[in-house]
Protein backbone atom coordinates (compact mmCIF):
# COMPACT_ATOMS: atom_id res chain seq x y z
CA UNK A 1 0.00 0.00 0.00
CA UNK A 2 2.76 2.37 0.79
CA UNK A 3 4.36 1.76 -2.32
CA UNK A 4 0.70 2.08 -4.92
CA UNK A 5 0.77 5.65 -2.55
CA UNK A 6 4.15 6.67 -3.76
CA UNK A 7 3.70 5.30 -7.14
CA UNK A 8 1.11 7.57 -7.02
CA UNK A 9 2.77 10.62 -5.80
CA UNK A 10 5.42 10.20 -8.33
CA UNK A 11 2.45 11.21 -11.14
CA UNK A 12 1.69 14.43 -9.24
CA UNK A 13 5.40 15.11 -8.61
CA UNK A 14 5.85 15.16 -12.00
CA UNK A 15 3.54 18.00 -13.26
CA UNK A 16 4.54 19.71 -10.22
CA UNK A 17 7.95 20.07 -11.06
CA UNK A 18 7.31 20.96 -14.29
CA UNK A 19 4.31 23.29 -14.23
CA UNK A 20 5.26 24.60 -10.38
CA UNK A 21 2.17 26.32 -8.42
CA UNK A 22 0.59 29.07 -10.65
CA UNK A 23 -1.98 31.84 -9.49
CA UNK A 24 -5.27 31.18 -10.91
CA UNK A 25 -7.23 34.13 -12.28
CA UNK A 26 -9.99 34.50 -14.46
CA UNK A 27 -9.98 30.72 -15.12
CA UNK A 28 -6.23 31.27 -16.36
CA UNK A 29 -3.08 29.55 -14.61
CA UNK A 30 -0.81 32.40 -14.40
CA UNK A 31 2.68 33.53 -12.84
CA UNK A 32 2.73 35.98 -10.11
CA UNK A 33 2.96 39.39 -12.12
CA UNK A 34 6.49 40.15 -10.63
CA UNK A 35 7.58 36.26 -11.78
CA UNK A 36 8.81 36.03 -8.39
CA UNK A 37 8.28 32.48 -6.77
CA UNK A 38 9.41 30.68 -3.46
CA UNK A 39 10.22 26.50 -3.20
CA UNK A 40 7.70 24.38 -1.68
CA UNK A 41 9.36 21.37 0.50
CA UNK A 42 8.18 18.29 1.92
CA UNK A 43 8.42 17.78 5.72
CA UNK A 44 8.42 13.84 4.91
CA UNK A 45 12.12 14.18 3.96
CA UNK A 46 13.11 17.82 3.13
CA UNK A 47 12.77 17.09 -0.77
CA UNK A 48 11.67 19.67 -3.21
CA UNK A 49 8.28 19.61 -4.72
CA UNK A 50 7.29 22.48 -6.66
CA UNK A 51 7.67 26.27 -7.20
CA UNK A 52 5.12 27.84 -6.16
CA UNK A 53 3.89 31.33 -7.68
CA UNK A 54 5.00 34.06 -4.95
CA UNK A 55 1.97 36.36 -5.08
CA UNK A 56 2.12 40.00 -4.33
CA UNK A 57 -0.84 42.87 -4.24
CA UNK A 58 -0.37 43.56 -8.03
CA UNK A 59 -2.11 39.99 -8.45
CA UNK A 60 -4.41 39.87 -5.64
CA UNK A 61 -5.56 43.78 -7.23
CA UNK A 62 -6.04 40.98 -10.47
CA UNK A 63 -7.90 38.44 -8.58
CA UNK A 64 -10.18 40.88 -6.73
CA UNK A 65 -11.38 42.52 -9.73
CA UNK A 66 -11.74 39.89 -11.49
CA UNK A 67 -13.94 38.68 -8.54
CA UNK A 68 -16.00 41.68 -8.83
CA UNK A 69 -16.50 41.35 -12.23
CA UNK A 70 -17.86 38.04 -11.67
CA UNK A 71 -19.84 38.50 -8.82
CA UNK A 72 -22.51 40.66 -10.93
CA UNK A 73 -23.29 37.55 -12.76
CA UNK A 74 -22.78 35.03 -9.90
CA UNK A 75 -24.80 36.40 -7.50
CA UNK A 76 -28.20 36.32 -10.03
CA UNK A 77 -27.13 33.18 -11.22
CA UNK A 78 -30.73 31.37 -10.45
CA UNK A 79 -30.49 29.00 -7.79
CA UNK A 80 -31.06 25.76 -9.42
CA UNK A 81 -27.95 26.29 -11.53
CA UNK A 82 -25.92 27.26 -8.86
CA UNK A 83 -26.88 24.27 -6.84
CA UNK A 84 -25.69 22.08 -10.53
CA UNK A 85 -22.67 23.61 -10.18
CA UNK A 86 -21.67 22.93 -6.49
CA UNK A 87 -22.72 19.66 -6.91
CA UNK A 88 -20.52 19.03 -10.16
CA UNK A 89 -17.76 20.35 -8.25
CA UNK A 90 -18.53 17.40 -4.89
CA UNK A 91 -18.23 15.09 -8.20
CA UNK A 92 -14.91 16.18 -9.32
CA UNK A 93 -13.60 16.46 -5.96
CA UNK A 94 -14.31 12.36 -5.41
CA UNK A 95 -12.80 11.94 -9.43
CA UNK A 96 -9.19 13.17 -7.69
CA UNK A 97 -9.60 11.71 -3.99
CA UNK A 98 -6.39 9.86 -4.51
CA UNK A 99 -4.58 13.03 -6.15
CA UNK A 100 -6.01 14.94 -3.37
CA UNK A 101 -4.66 12.48 -0.63
CA UNK A 102 -1.31 12.03 -1.52
CA UNK A 103 -0.34 15.17 -2.47
CA UNK A 104 -2.19 16.41 1.13
CA UNK A 105 0.24 13.76 2.49
CA UNK A 106 3.37 14.55 1.06
CA UNK A 107 2.76 18.43 1.27
CA UNK A 108 1.27 18.67 4.88
CA UNK A 109 2.68 15.24 6.30
CA UNK A 110 -0.74 14.49 7.80
CA UNK A 111 -1.40 10.73 7.49
CA UNK A 112 -3.12 9.09 4.43
CA UNK A 113 -5.71 7.13 6.91
CA UNK A 114 -7.02 11.01 7.44
CA UNK A 115 -6.32 12.68 4.07
CA UNK A 116 -8.00 9.74 2.27
CA UNK A 117 -11.22 11.09 3.91
CA UNK A 118 -10.69 14.79 2.55
CA UNK A 119 -11.75 14.71 -0.81
CA UNK A 120 -15.09 12.68 0.48
CA UNK A 121 -15.62 15.19 3.12
CA UNK A 122 -14.86 18.17 0.72
CA UNK A 123 -17.38 16.99 -1.34
CA UNK A 124 -19.79 16.68 1.61
CA UNK A 125 -19.19 20.03 1.83
CA UNK A 126 -20.16 21.22 -0.85
CA UNK A 127 -23.32 18.58 -1.23
CA UNK A 128 -24.68 19.98 1.59
CA UNK A 129 -23.88 23.83 0.34
CA UNK A 130 -25.62 22.85 -3.04
CA UNK A 131 -28.85 21.84 -1.17
CA UNK A 132 -29.05 25.46 0.84
CA UNK A 133 -28.42 26.90 -2.38
CA UNK A 134 -32.15 27.37 -2.68
CA UNK A 135 -32.71 28.72 1.05
CA UNK A 136 -29.76 31.00 0.78
CA UNK A 137 -31.99 34.20 0.58
CA UNK A 138 -34.64 33.32 2.70
CA UNK A 139 -35.20 35.77 5.85
CA UNK A 140 -38.16 36.54 8.38
CA UNK A 141 -41.73 37.78 8.05
CA UNK A 142 -42.19 40.68 10.70
CA UNK A 143 -45.75 42.13 10.11
CA UNK A 144 -46.71 45.87 12.16
CA UNK A 145 -50.58 46.87 12.19
CA UNK A 146 -50.10 49.21 9.26
CA UNK A 147 -47.05 47.52 7.60
CA UNK A 148 -45.55 43.92 6.60
CA UNK A 149 -41.89 43.92 7.09
CA UNK A 150 -39.69 41.15 5.89
CA UNK A 151 -36.10 40.86 5.15
CA UNK A 152 -34.40 38.77 2.53
CA UNK A 153 -30.41 37.70 2.19
CA UNK A 154 -28.32 39.00 -0.18
CA UNK A 155 -24.48 38.26 -0.90
CA UNK A 156 -22.27 40.39 0.66
CA UNK A 157 -20.30 40.66 -2.21
CA UNK A 158 -16.73 39.37 -3.12
CA UNK A 159 -14.94 37.68 -0.09
CA UNK A 160 -11.13 36.48 0.95
CA UNK A 161 -10.61 33.44 1.79
CA UNK A 162 -7.22 33.13 3.96
CA UNK A 163 -6.29 29.00 5.11
CA UNK A 164 -3.72 27.48 7.33
CA UNK A 165 -1.17 24.18 6.33
CA UNK A 166 -2.95 22.13 8.22
CA UNK A 167 -6.02 20.72 7.08
CA UNK A 168 -5.63 22.91 3.71
CA UNK A 169 -8.07 21.16 1.65
CA UNK A 170 -11.26 20.19 3.81
CA UNK A 171 -10.71 24.12 5.76
CA UNK A 172 -10.72 25.64 2.15
CA UNK A 173 -14.17 23.78 0.94
CA UNK A 174 -15.29 24.24 4.14
CA UNK A 175 -15.07 28.01 3.74
CA UNK A 176 -15.74 27.95 0.10
CA UNK A 177 -18.48 26.14 -0.80
CA UNK A 178 -20.69 28.16 1.72
CA UNK A 179 -19.79 31.58 -0.12
CA UNK A 180 -20.52 30.24 -3.43
CA UNK A 181 -23.71 28.78 -1.99
CA UNK A 182 -24.65 32.32 -1.03
CA UNK A 183 -23.54 33.83 -4.17
CA UNK A 184 -20.36 35.62 -3.27
CA UNK A 185 -17.18 35.82 -5.25
CA UNK A 186 -13.89 34.20 -3.72
CA UNK A 187 -10.28 35.27 -3.61
CA UNK A 188 -8.78 31.80 -1.93
CA UNK A 189 -5.10 33.08 -0.30
CA UNK A 190 -3.69 29.55 0.82
CA UNK A 191 -1.01 28.46 3.00
CA UNK A 192 2.43 29.00 1.78
CA UNK A 193 3.32 25.81 3.72
CA UNK A 194 0.86 23.54 1.82
CA UNK A 195 -0.02 24.98 -1.67
CA UNK A 196 -0.72 21.84 -3.52
CA UNK A 197 -3.97 20.71 -3.04
CA UNK A 198 -5.92 24.54 -3.24
CA UNK A 199 -4.82 24.37 -6.89
CA UNK A 200 -6.41 20.98 -7.42
CA UNK A 201 -9.71 21.94 -5.83
CA UNK A 202 -9.92 24.90 -8.13
CA UNK A 203 -8.74 23.22 -11.10
CA UNK A 204 -11.74 20.86 -10.18
CA UNK A 205 -14.09 23.57 -9.40
CA UNK A 206 -13.55 24.96 -13.17
CA UNK A 207 -14.11 21.25 -15.04
CA UNK A 208 -16.88 21.39 -12.85
CA UNK A 209 -18.40 24.06 -14.56
CA UNK A 210 -17.87 27.29 -12.48
CA UNK A 211 -17.40 30.13 -14.42
CA UNK A 212 -13.61 31.88 -14.88
CA UNK A 213 -13.39 35.21 -12.00
CA UNK A 214 -15.64 33.59 -9.63
CA UNK A 215 -13.08 31.57 -7.70
CA UNK A 216 -9.50 33.02 -7.89
CA UNK A 217 -6.39 31.17 -5.91
CA UNK A 218 -3.52 33.78 -4.86
CA UNK A 219 -0.42 31.79 -3.67
CA UNK A 220 1.96 33.46 -1.35
CA UNK A 221 3.03 35.08 1.88
CA UNK A 222 0.53 36.48 4.44
CA UNK A 223 2.67 39.74 4.89
CA UNK A 224 2.28 40.41 1.09
CA UNK A 225 -0.55 38.75 -0.41
CA UNK A 226 -2.48 38.06 2.66
CA UNK A 227 -1.89 41.45 4.05
CA UNK A 228 -3.58 42.99 -0.08
CA UNK A 229 -6.33 40.89 0.30
CA UNK A 230 -7.42 42.41 3.70
CA UNK A 231 -6.96 45.79 2.46
CA UNK A 232 -8.44 45.38 -1.01
CA UNK A 233 -11.58 47.63 -1.11
CA UNK A 234 -13.45 45.68 -3.17
CA UNK A 235 -13.58 42.28 -0.98
CA UNK A 236 -16.06 42.99 1.41
CA UNK A 237 -15.24 40.40 3.85
CA UNK A 238 -12.45 37.96 5.20
CA UNK A 239 -13.22 34.26 6.47
CA UNK A 240 -9.97 33.41 8.18
CA UNK A 241 -8.53 30.57 9.31
CA UNK A 242 -4.99 30.46 11.33
CA UNK A 243 -3.36 31.65 14.40
CA UNK A 244 -5.02 34.30 16.87
CA UNK A 245 -2.27 37.25 16.65
CA UNK A 246 -2.63 36.67 12.70
CA UNK A 247 -6.36 37.20 13.38
CA UNK A 248 -5.50 40.54 15.27
CA UNK A 249 -2.92 41.54 12.55
CA UNK A 250 -6.13 40.85 10.02
CA UNK A 251 -8.59 43.56 12.27
CA UNK A 252 -6.34 45.86 11.35
CA UNK A 253 -5.42 45.82 8.21
CA UNK A 254 -8.90 45.47 7.53
CA UNK A 255 -9.61 48.47 9.33
CA UNK A 256 -9.85 51.31 6.63
CA UNK A 257 -12.46 49.09 4.33
CA UNK A 258 -14.43 48.08 7.66
CA UNK A 259 -14.01 44.38 6.09
CA UNK A 260 -16.37 42.05 8.29
CA UNK A 261 -14.86 39.29 9.73
CA UNK A 262 -14.84 35.96 10.65
CA UNK A 263 -12.26 34.48 12.15
CA UNK A 264 -11.55 31.15 13.24
CA UNK A 265 -8.41 30.88 15.87
CA UNK A 266 -5.70 29.04 18.14
CA UNK A 267 -7.29 26.46 20.81
CA UNK A 268 -5.92 25.12 23.67
CA UNK A 269 -8.88 22.83 24.68
CA UNK A 270 -9.47 21.02 27.86
CA UNK A 271 -10.99 17.34 27.87
CA UNK A 272 -12.66 16.66 31.26
CA UNK A 273 -12.20 13.10 32.34
CA UNK A 274 -14.58 12.31 35.77
CA UNK A 275 -14.57 9.19 37.55
CA UNK A 276 -17.44 7.89 36.92
CA UNK A 277 -16.92 8.34 32.88
CA UNK A 278 -17.03 5.37 30.61
CA UNK A 279 -12.90 5.33 30.89
CA UNK A 280 -12.69 3.19 28.40
CA UNK A 281 -13.96 4.95 25.51
CA UNK A 282 -12.91 8.13 26.94
CA UNK A 283 -8.81 6.92 26.79
CA UNK A 284 -9.56 5.93 23.24
CA UNK A 285 -11.35 9.68 22.83
CA UNK A 286 -8.74 11.45 24.47
CA UNK A 287 -5.85 9.87 22.48
CA UNK A 288 -7.96 10.15 19.27
CA UNK A 289 -8.25 14.12 19.84
CA UNK A 290 -4.74 14.77 20.68
CA UNK A 291 -2.28 12.44 18.30
CA UNK A 292 -4.76 12.23 15.67
CA UNK A 293 -3.56 14.90 12.75
CA UNK A 294 -0.41 14.95 14.43
CA UNK A 295 -1.89 16.97 16.86
CA UNK A 296 -2.24 19.92 14.37
CA UNK A 297 -5.71 20.50 14.95
CA UNK A 298 -7.42 23.25 16.68
CA UNK A 299 -9.82 21.58 18.25
CA UNK A 300 -7.82 18.91 19.56
CA UNK A 301 -8.31 18.47 23.27
CA UNK A 302 -4.57 19.33 24.45
CA UNK A 303 -5.54 19.65 28.34
CA UNK A 304 -6.20 16.54 30.13
CA UNK A 305 -7.95 17.58 33.47
CA UNK A 306 -7.96 14.34 35.38
CA UNK A 307 -10.21 13.06 38.47
CA UNK A 308 -8.09 12.47 41.12
CA UNK A 309 -9.75 9.25 42.41
CA UNK A 310 -8.95 7.66 38.54
CA UNK A 311 -5.71 9.48 38.17
CA UNK A 312 -3.18 6.60 38.08
CA UNK A 313 -5.14 3.84 36.39
CA UNK A 314 -5.85 6.13 33.15
CA UNK A 315 -2.73 7.35 33.17
CA UNK A 316 -0.89 4.04 33.11
CA UNK A 317 -3.07 3.32 31.06
CA UNK A 318 -2.46 6.48 28.35
CA UNK A 319 1.45 6.10 28.82
CA UNK A 320 1.42 2.53 27.55
CA UNK A 321 -1.05 3.50 24.26
CA UNK A 322 1.03 6.47 23.58
CA UNK A 323 4.43 5.23 23.71
CA UNK A 324 3.02 2.74 20.93
CA UNK A 325 1.56 4.85 18.42
CA UNK A 326 3.21 4.26 15.14
CA UNK A 327 5.35 7.35 13.95
CA UNK A 328 6.18 7.03 10.18
CA UNK A 329 5.78 8.08 6.53
CA UNK A 330 2.21 9.38 6.07
CA UNK A 331 1.79 7.71 3.31
CA UNK A 332 2.48 4.49 4.51
CA UNK A 333 -1.63 3.49 5.78
CA UNK A 334 -0.80 1.76 8.85
CA UNK A 335 1.22 5.45 9.92
CA UNK A 336 -0.78 7.32 13.21
CA UNK A 337 1.63 10.40 13.82
CA UNK A 338 3.17 11.91 10.55
CA UNK A 339 5.83 14.84 10.37
CA UNK A 340 5.08 18.24 11.15
CA UNK A 341 4.69 20.51 8.72
CA UNK A 342 7.77 22.27 8.83
CA UNK A 343 11.78 22.29 10.41
CA UNK A 344 10.35 25.64 12.53
CA UNK A 345 7.53 24.06 13.62
CA UNK A 346 9.24 20.71 14.72
CA UNK A 347 11.18 23.12 16.85
CA UNK A 348 8.88 24.99 17.94
CA UNK A 349 7.12 21.54 19.38
CA UNK A 350 10.27 20.00 20.73
CA UNK A 351 11.35 23.16 22.83
CA UNK A 352 7.80 22.86 24.99
CA UNK A 353 9.19 19.50 25.71
CA UNK A 354 12.43 21.34 26.68
CA UNK A 355 10.38 23.62 28.95
CA UNK A 356 8.20 21.04 30.59
CA UNK A 357 11.60 20.37 32.05
CA UNK A 358 12.03 23.73 33.13
CA UNK A 359 8.74 24.20 34.26
CA UNK A 360 8.88 21.35 36.94
CA UNK A 361 6.75 19.44 34.73
CA UNK A 362 7.62 15.42 33.87
CA UNK A 363 8.08 14.43 30.41
CA UNK A 364 6.57 10.91 30.68
CA UNK A 365 6.62 9.75 26.86
CA UNK A 366 8.53 10.89 23.34
CA UNK A 367 9.68 15.00 24.03
CA UNK A 368 12.49 13.80 21.11
CA UNK A 369 12.57 13.64 17.28
CA UNK A 370 12.81 10.08 16.14
CA UNK A 371 16.35 8.56 14.87
CA UNK A 372 17.26 6.64 11.89
CA UNK A 373 15.51 6.86 8.80
CA UNK A 374 13.00 9.28 9.86
CA UNK A 375 15.67 11.87 11.29
CA UNK A 376 15.31 13.54 7.56
CA UNK A 377 11.59 14.70 8.34
CA UNK A 378 10.24 17.20 10.65
CA UNK A 379 8.86 14.12 13.01
CA UNK A 380 8.17 14.14 16.49
CA UNK A 381 7.64 11.34 18.88
CA UNK A 382 4.34 11.51 20.63
CA UNK A 383 4.45 13.22 24.07
CA UNK A 384 3.14 12.90 26.83
CA UNK A 385 3.82 15.37 30.07
CA UNK A 386 2.47 15.16 33.50
CA UNK A 387 2.27 17.73 36.38
CA UNK A 388 1.17 20.71 34.24
CA UNK A 389 -0.36 23.16 36.09
CA UNK A 390 -2.46 26.73 34.72
CA UNK A 391 0.65 29.31 35.36
CA UNK A 392 2.74 27.46 33.47
CA UNK A 393 3.18 28.48 29.78
CA UNK A 394 2.64 24.90 29.23
CA UNK A 395 -0.29 25.15 30.35
CA UNK A 396 -1.19 28.23 28.55
CA UNK A 397 0.42 28.26 24.89
CA UNK A 398 -1.17 26.47 22.00
CA UNK A 399 1.85 23.84 21.05
CA UNK A 400 -0.47 22.65 17.87
CA UNK A 401 1.72 19.15 17.34
CA UNK A 402 1.72 15.64 19.16
CA UNK A 403 1.75 16.62 22.79
CA UNK A 404 -0.56 16.13 25.84
CA UNK A 405 -0.70 18.21 28.96
CA UNK A 406 -1.89 16.13 31.84
CA UNK A 407 -2.85 18.23 34.90
CA UNK A 408 -5.28 16.86 38.10
CA UNK A 409 -8.22 18.06 39.66
CA UNK A 410 -10.85 16.80 42.93
CA UNK A 411 -13.89 18.95 42.50
CA UNK A 412 -16.24 19.95 39.36
CA UNK A 413 -15.70 23.60 40.84
CA UNK A 414 -11.80 22.94 40.34
CA UNK A 415 -11.96 21.14 37.04
CA UNK A 416 -13.88 24.25 35.51
CA UNK A 417 -11.04 26.56 36.70
CA UNK A 418 -8.79 24.95 35.32
CA UNK A 419 -10.35 24.46 31.95
CA UNK A 420 -11.28 28.07 32.05
CA UNK A 421 -7.75 29.22 33.23
CA UNK A 422 -6.89 30.05 29.33
CA UNK A 423 -7.00 33.08 27.22
CA UNK A 424 -8.70 30.51 24.42
CA UNK A 425 -12.31 28.89 24.40
CA UNK A 426 -12.73 27.33 20.95
CA UNK A 427 -13.84 23.65 22.45
CA UNK A 428 -14.36 21.43 25.13
CA UNK A 429 -14.62 17.67 25.89
CA UNK A 430 -16.44 16.23 29.43
CA UNK A 431 -16.21 12.31 30.17
CA UNK A 432 -19.11 11.50 32.98
CA UNK A 433 -21.68 9.16 33.38
CA UNK A 434 -23.92 11.86 35.70
CA UNK A 435 -26.12 13.63 33.58
CA UNK A 436 -26.87 16.68 35.72
CA UNK A 437 -23.06 17.21 36.14
CA UNK A 438 -22.35 17.11 31.92
CA UNK A 439 -24.55 19.69 31.79
CA UNK A 440 -23.55 22.03 34.36
CA UNK A 441 -20.19 21.76 33.04
CA UNK A 442 -21.55 22.10 29.59
CA UNK A 443 -22.91 25.52 31.09
CA UNK A 444 -19.93 26.53 32.45
CA UNK A 445 -16.88 25.86 30.19
CA UNK A 446 -15.87 28.68 28.50
CA UNK A 447 -16.01 27.30 24.90
CA UNK A 448 -18.10 27.68 21.57
CA UNK A 449 -18.20 24.10 21.36
CA UNK A 450 -19.01 21.51 24.04
CA UNK A 451 -18.63 17.40 23.07
CA UNK A 452 -20.14 15.26 26.16
CA UNK A 453 -18.78 11.83 26.36
CA UNK A 454 -17.60 11.98 22.92
CA UNK A 455 -14.42 13.52 20.68
CA UNK A 456 -15.17 16.10 17.94
CA UNK A 457 -17.80 14.77 15.33
CA UNK A 458 -18.96 17.69 13.25
CA UNK A 459 -22.19 17.46 11.96
CA UNK A 460 -22.64 19.98 9.25
CA UNK A 461 -25.66 22.25 9.70
CA UNK A 462 -24.15 22.52 13.99
CA UNK A 463 -22.45 26.12 14.81
CA UNK A 464 -18.77 25.76 14.73
CA UNK A 465 -16.53 28.27 16.16
CA UNK A 466 -14.45 30.01 19.44
CA UNK A 467 -15.01 32.19 22.14
CA UNK A 468 -12.20 34.86 23.69
CA UNK A 469 -9.12 34.51 21.86
CA UNK A 470 -10.31 31.41 19.37
CA UNK A 471 -12.74 33.30 17.79
CA UNK A 472 -15.11 35.59 16.11
CA UNK A 473 -18.10 34.34 14.29
CA UNK A 474 -19.55 31.04 13.43
CA UNK A 475 -19.85 29.33 10.67
CA UNK A 476 -21.86 25.98 9.41
CA UNK A 477 -25.30 25.87 7.90
CA UNK A 478 -27.42 28.62 8.47
CA UNK A 479 -24.67 30.78 10.46
CA UNK A 480 -22.14 30.53 7.19
CA UNK A 481 -25.11 32.51 5.74
CA UNK A 482 -24.80 34.99 8.16
CA UNK A 483 -21.58 35.86 7.37
CA UNK A 484 -21.37 35.62 3.63
CA UNK A 485 -24.71 37.70 3.56
CA UNK A 486 -26.18 40.48 4.04
CA UNK A 487 -29.91 40.90 5.66
CA UNK A 488 -32.10 43.92 3.94
CA UNK A 489 -35.65 44.78 5.72
CA UNK A 490 -38.31 46.03 3.19
CA UNK A 491 -40.68 47.59 5.26
CA UNK A 492 -44.07 47.76 2.81
CA UNK A 493 -47.10 49.95 3.83
CA UNK A 494 -50.83 48.71 3.66
CA UNK A 495 -51.49 52.56 3.14
CA UNK A 496 -53.51 52.97 6.54
CA UNK A 497 -50.93 54.18 8.96
CA UNK A 498 -50.68 58.62 9.59
CA UNK A 499 -48.20 60.07 8.03
CA UNK A 500 -47.12 63.59 9.94
CA UNK A 501 -48.14 66.46 7.09
CA UNK A 502 -45.33 68.93 7.95
CA UNK A 503 -45.98 72.76 6.18
CA UNK A 504 -50.03 71.94 5.73
P1 LIG B 1 -1.11 31.49 10.40
O1 LIG B 1 -1.98 32.47 11.10
O2 LIG B 1 0.35 31.63 10.52
O3 LIG B 1 -1.42 31.50 8.83
C1 LIG B 1 -2.73 31.28 8.33
C2 LIG B 1 -2.87 32.01 7.01
O4 LIG B 1 -2.80 33.41 7.24
C3 LIG B 1 -1.78 31.70 5.99
O5 LIG B 1 -2.37 31.58 4.71
C4 LIG B 1 -0.88 32.91 6.06
O6 LIG B 1 -0.19 33.17 4.87
C5 LIG B 1 -1.90 34.01 6.33
N1 LIG B 1 -1.35 35.23 6.95
C6 LIG B 1 -0.30 35.36 7.78
N2 LIG B 1 -0.11 36.65 8.11
C7 LIG B 1 -1.08 37.36 7.49
C8 LIG B 1 -1.42 38.74 7.43
N3 LIG B 1 -0.72 39.67 8.11
N4 LIG B 1 -2.49 39.12 6.70
C9 LIG B 1 -3.23 38.22 6.02
N5 LIG B 1 -2.93 36.89 6.01
C10 LIG B 1 -1.88 36.46 6.75
O7 LIG B 1 -1.63 30.06 10.90
P2 LIG B 1 -0.99 28.64 10.55
O8 LIG B 1 0.29 28.54 11.30
O9 LIG B 1 -1.01 28.44 9.07
O10 LIG B 1 -2.08 27.64 11.17
C11 LIG B 1 -2.05 27.18 12.48
C12 LIG B 1 -3.03 27.95 13.35
O11 LIG B 1 -4.35 27.85 12.79
C13 LIG B 1 -3.16 27.38 14.75
O12 LIG B 1 -3.15 28.43 15.68
C14 LIG B 1 -4.54 26.70 14.76
O13 LIG B 1 -5.15 26.60 16.01
C15 LIG B 1 -5.30 27.57 13.82
N6 LIG B 1 -6.47 26.86 13.28
C16 LIG B 1 -7.70 27.19 13.76
C17 LIG B 1 -8.84 26.51 13.31
C18 LIG B 1 -10.19 26.84 13.87
O14 LIG B 1 -11.17 26.41 13.29
N7 LIG B 1 -10.30 27.57 14.96
C19 LIG B 1 -8.70 25.50 12.34
C20 LIG B 1 -7.42 25.20 11.87
C21 LIG B 1 -6.31 25.89 12.35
Amino acid sequence: MLKENQKKLQKVIKSLKSKGVQNIIDGKELASSSKEVFENHSPVDGSFISKVAKGNSKDIDKAARSSAKAFESWKNLDHKSRRNVLYNIAEEIEKNADEIAVSESFDTGQPIRFTKKAAIRGAANFRYFADKCIDAANGLSTPDTHHLNFTMRQPIGPVGVITPWNAPFMLSTWKIAPALAAGCTVVHKPAEFSPVTANILSRAAHKAGLPSGVWNTVHGFGESAGKALTEHDNIKAIAFVGETTTGSHIMRQGATTLKRVHFELGGKNPVIVFDDADLDRALDAVIFMKYSLNGERCTSSSRLILHDKVYTKFLNKLKKRVANIKVGNPLDPKTEVGPLIHPSHQEKVLSYAALAKEEGAKVLVGGTAPKGKLSKGCYVNPTLVEGVTPKMRLGQEEVFGPFLSVMRFKTEKQAIKIANSVRYGLTAYIWTNDTSKAHRVARDVEAGMVWINSQNVRHLPTPFGGVKYSGIGRDGGEYSFDFYMETKNICVAYGTHPIPKLGA
